[in-house]
């Protein structure tokens, strides 16, 4: 396996020991962390890692494609590593993001006048009777 300097050398992004702290969270989880809930992870590793250094890391994982964002809401943003296309179900009662296949969910968007889509990504929300996060 990669190691996370490795990752961030190959996206063009300088490897300091705060980058990787917080890579070798954020690039391997199996979860959508909110930004505090990075913040806590990369505290963890590097007790003195500040909020604004969480909030330009996310940034430039964003912008050099190693990280997305899943905006729930204006004041909830997590970030998902996993890059491929995908769909996510939310767990109404545990909140969980769980990854959803693309070919799980069909979307017939062809079509619209005035638009080029780029990406379909569906957020289905209801109740999960099976625990499938392999990180929690
Ligand atoms: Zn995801």
């Amino acid at each position: 396996m990669k190691t996370v300097s490795d990752i961030l050398r190959q996206a063009g992004i300088t490897p300091s020991s705060q980058r990787i702290a917080i890579g070798e969270f954020v690039l391997h989880t199996a979860t959508h962390p909110s930004a505090d809930e990075v913040l806590a992870e990369a505290r963890k590793r590097l007790p003195s890692i500040s909020v604004a250094t969480i909030y330009n890391t996310l940034h430039l994982f964003v912008e050099h494609g190693l990280l997305r964002t899943l905006e729930l809401s204006p004041s909830h943003t997590v970030y998902d590593p996993c890059m491929e296309p995908h769909h996510h179900f939310i767990d109404d009662q545990t909140g969980h993001i769980h990854d959803i296949p693309l070919d799980a969910v069909s979307v017939t968007h062809n079509h619209f006048d005035g638009f080029d889509v780029r990406e379909v990504q569906v957020i289905l929300r209801g109740r999960s009777h099976t625990q499938t996060n392999p990180a929690s």
